[in-house]
Formats: C-alpha cells, structure tokens, sequence
C-alpha cells in the first residue's frame, strides 16, 4: 500500500550528540512535536533509525508544517521528501519525478545527486547509487545537465533498509534542545526588545518559561500591557502556553521616591523587581531568573549596577544577552518575529519616575541604607500577594 502523505524527514541537532541520555532526548523532541503539529488531524510523528519522520495528510500545506516543526527547539534541519521502495528502479523513477516538478516549479536547469547507503547491506555503494541515478535523471529530464561544481539543484538519496528517501531541500531550524529538558525559568519580561529575545534563547536551550510583568498602572496604560500580552504570546507560539504574573510596581515605587536618593530610584527600583520574581519563582517552581539585561546598555546595566542587582537575591540570575550587541539583539528579534511588537511606543514602568542623572556605579552599602528607609519586605509581601496571572497562548 502506498502511503500518499507528506513526509518530512527532521533531524536532531545537538539532541544526537547526547550519549546515554540520547533516547530521552529524542522521545522529548518527538513529544515536543507531536505538541505542535497538535492541530492537523492525524499526524504522525515517528523517530525511526536515528531521524524523525513526520507524516501528515496531503491536505495541510507543506510550508506551513514545515514552519511549525521549524520552531520546535532541538531541531535541526527539515526536509520535504518522498519515500520509496528500497530499489534502485523505483529510486530512479521517482527521482525523474522529482526533477520533473522542478522544472515546472523552479525551471531547474543543472543538478547533481548526493547519494548515501544508510543499510550497508545495499549491494550497490553510494558513489554508485549516484551515477545511476543521474543517469536515469538525465534520460527522463532532457533539459537537465549534470553540474557537480554549482548545481542549481542538489538532490539527496537517502537508502535505507526498506524504504529510501529522495528530497532537495534542508530546512534549517533552530537547533538546541527539547523544552522540558532544563527546568523552568521565570523571565522578568518588559514590553522592550531585550526581554522577550532573552526568554527565547532561554526556552531554546531546553527551559520551560514562566513570566512576570511589572507595570505601574495608572502611569502605565492599559494598552502597554496588552502590548506585552502580544509579545509573551509570540514567545509561545516556540514554547507552548504559559503563566505571566503581573504586578503592580507603583506602591514600591512611590515609596522609594519619597524616602530614597533621587539618583538611586532606577537600581532600587530593579532591586525590588528581582526580588519580587524571585519570589514568584520559588512559589512556582522556578530554578532560576531570566533578564534581557545586557551589559553598559543603560546607566542600570552597567557592572556596577549588575552587581548590585545581582545581591538582591539568592537564586540564579541568567542574562543570556549579556555579551551581545545591540544590532545583533535586534536582528534576533526580526527572526523570531518579536521586534514589530516590542518597538510599539508604549510607556514602561521602568520609565515612570526616571531620574535625571541615574547613577551608574551604585555602591551596594550606600543602596543597602537608601533600602533601610523603607519596609522593604513588607512591600515585597504585598506586591506578591497582588498578583495577576494571565494565561499565555501560543498566536496563531
Ligand atoms: P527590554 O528591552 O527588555 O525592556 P531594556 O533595555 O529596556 O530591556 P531595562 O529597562 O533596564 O532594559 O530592563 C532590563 C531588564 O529588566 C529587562 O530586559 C527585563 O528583563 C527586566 N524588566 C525591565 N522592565 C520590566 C518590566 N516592566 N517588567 C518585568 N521585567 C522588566
Ligand atoms: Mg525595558
């Protein structure tokens, strides 16, 4: 019986390197998968000889299946293929059929195959299998010729032990590793460029994410945290639903304006909000902090200022954009589809209450006694207890 679905062949990235943990890996990226292709009917996803292989009915379009596997973490590459019998006839059959589609699709006009035995038991070598199959190509597609060199086609025989496998195309995905695999993170998100790129590179390494948003409602509008809503729910379309705690950060820092030096009102206020995540974090079973700080980029990311913002709590504070470049942020912004939302002009918490001349070497004993003034756990108590949480969904 022929089986007349698409068939994407996906291959692990760095999920391959993995030794005695490989098979757990693995069945994760498959999980991880089958989550997203949740929605097309009866698809199927198979790990078979070191590969993934995805099957889905003919009626879903190829390139929108492909965009989803391609944001699946831990993927490395996705190739549209055909599948065949496992004999040289049938291969070179259905390889002029391939060339024949693209040279209607694409006008193809030079090619060249790339050949690989994957069942040794193959009696013909791969070099072989190539020169065989080139020719059946050339005899089928008369307007082809063979360019080794620069082929504007370059097509891929996969053989195997029952079935082989014909496709042109390697689809790059993101690579990394299944979500799941390395605990959960809880992002401190804004409504900036910054933020939502540190959770993605974050989730891309195997972290489950959960969000906390600060904002300081009336100063901030309500549109703003629509704005981060939209961007906390592009960041699950690669990571699945997930929680944002949101906070009002007005209280704390009203208090700070009325009792602290004018100059330290930005590092209290950041020290406040690392606390107040973290507290969030251990409640919901996060391991670890996540920041799209980035080093110099603002008076309070300075490594003064990281330092201080750093001894206001225990738990591990990751920064995966600490050594990037700004231009570079941005880009991973574009890629990920984050930047068109996180340049909306909308006003940030961060923003309200900015002193004019922020400092930007904070001495942790001055800032320790700038907090003395003011019932630090208290408000943080508060401000945990005020929390709402909104549930993220993936945008469609
Ligand atoms: P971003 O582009 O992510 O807003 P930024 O360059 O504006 O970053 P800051 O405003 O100093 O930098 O914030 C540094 C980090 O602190 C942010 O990347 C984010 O992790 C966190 N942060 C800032 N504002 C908020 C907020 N309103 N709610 C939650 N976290 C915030
Ligand atoms: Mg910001």
């Amino acid at each position: 019986m022929t089986d007349d679905r698409n068939i994407f062949i996906v291959r692990c990235g760095e999920v391959a390197l993995k030794g005695l943990n490989k098979p757990y890996f693995e069945r994760m990226l498959v999980e991880r998968i089958k989550k997203m292709l949740k929605k097309y009917d009866g698809a199927e996803v198979k790990r078979h000889e070191g590969l993934i292989f995805v099957r889905t009915d003919k009626s879903f379009s190829k390139g929108e299946i492909i965009g989803q596997i391609s944001k699946v973490f831990g993927v490395a590459s996705i190739s549209p293929a055909v599948e065949v019998e496992t004999d040289i006839d049938k291969i070179g059959e259905a390889a002029v059929k391939v060339m024949l589609e693209l040279i209607e699709e694409k006008g193809v006009q030079t090619f060249k195959v790339e050949a690989k035995r994957a069942d040794k038991t193959f009696p013909i070598q791969s070099p072989e299998i190539g020169r065989i199959i080139g020719a059946k190509i050339l005899i089928g597609c008369k307007v082809l010729k063979v360019d080794v060199h620069n082929p504007e086609c370059l097509l891929f025989v996969d053989v195997r032990r029952d079935k082989s496998y014909i496709y042109e195309q390697k689809i790059s995905g993101f690579g990394g590793l299944p979500l799941g695999t390395n605990g959960k993170g809880m992002i401190l998100l804004s409504g900036g460029i910054d933020s939502p790129v540190a959770a993605w590179m974050m989730a891309k390494r195997g972290m489950m994410i959960e969000a906390v948003h600060f904002h300081s409602y009336p100063y901030t509008s309500e549109r703003a945290q629509e704005k981060v809503e939209e961007l906390a729910s592009i960041v699950a379309t690669y990571c699945g639903r997930f929680k944002m705690h949101v906070i009002n950060l007005l209280p704390i820092q009203e208090e700070i304006v009325q009792h602290c030096p004018e100059e330290e009102t930005t590092i209290l206020v950041r020290r406040f909000m690392m606390r107040i995540a973290e507290r969030v974090a251990e409640e919901k079973g996060c391991t670890m902090l996540i920041t799209g700080e980035n080093l110099g980029q603002v008076a309070s990311q300075t490594a003064e200022a990281i330092v201080v913002t750093d001894a206001s709590v225990k738990m591990p504070v990751m920064r995966p954009l600490i050594a990037m470049d700004k231009v570079d942020i941005m880009a991973k912004a574009q890629e990920i589809g984050t930047f068109e939302t996180s340049i909306q002009p909308y006003e940030d918490c961060c923003t309200v209450f900015l002193p004019k001349h922020p400092t930007t070497k904070p001495k942790i004993e001055k800032i320790l006694e700038s907090e003395s003034r003011i019932d630090v756990e208290t408000l943080i108590e508060t401000a945990v207890a005020s929390k709402e949480t909104v549930n993220i969904f993936p945008q469609d």
